[in-house]
């Protein structure tokens, strides 16, 4: 009897940490940037992936999702209110976004804690400083000339790690871990 043993490959995934809106911040989004996205041309993101990147992992070991999975649950930061305000475009990646245009303290901490605890786990981030902004449409050349929406309060509660799958039918987002904010 012979029998031949194939030395597979560590299983990795894609992943990254985001604070992850409610149904009801998705709809009040929907509600609020319903003009905007009618009349800024481009390529819009799908409603329910929407998010707000807080540390992006890239390829990841399972080792290294346990390691990084420690850090976020080691963060304790409160709860904190999160105004979308401020609609922006950014001409390279040609990217149509909103955030708040007042980073709070506690989200600045969040992004900064995953990113050097993640670093710690031996993962290599991005070095740009974090912008919190929440993608809304790629492929956006130019700017659209009205810029204005009516904010969007969001009171965030937690933040969660999300899995990242490209399919012939687009970018699928899972999320597969949630800590809370307390
Ligand atoms: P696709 O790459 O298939 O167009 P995507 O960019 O939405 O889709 P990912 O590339 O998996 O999906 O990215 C997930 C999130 O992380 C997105 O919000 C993306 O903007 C952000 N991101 C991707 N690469 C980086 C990076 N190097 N630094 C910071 N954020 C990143
Ligand atoms: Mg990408």
């Amino acid at each position: 009897m012979c029998s031949t043993q194939v030395e597979s490959a560590p299983k990795t995934e894609r992943l990254f940490f985001a604070l992850w809106p409610s149904d009801a911040v998705r709809q009040a989004l929907r509600r609020h940037c319903k003009a905007l996205l009618r009349h800024s041309g481009g390529r819009p993101v799908a409603p329910e992936n929407w998010h707000i990147t807080l540390a992006f992992l890239g390829t990841v070991e399972a080792t290294q999702r346990a390691c990084a999975e420690q850090v976020a649950a080691g963060i304790h930061l409160p709860p904190f209110a999160l105004r979308l305000d401020h609609v922006g475009h950014w001409a390279r990646p040609q990217v149509l976004w909103i955030g708040a245009s007042d980073t709070p303290d506690t989200l600045r901490s969040l992004a900064d804690r995953l990113a050097q605890g993640s670093r710690d786990c031996g993962l290599a981030l991005d070095k740009r400083p974090f912008v919190n902004h929440l993608t809304l449409k790629r492929k956006v050349d130019r700017p659209p000339a009205k810029l204005d929406i009516k904010p969007v309060d969001w009171a965030v509660t937690d933040f969660v790690l999300v899995r990242s799958r490209t399919l012939p039918e687009g970018v699928q987002y899972t999320v597969v871990n949630r800590w809370p904010l307390t």
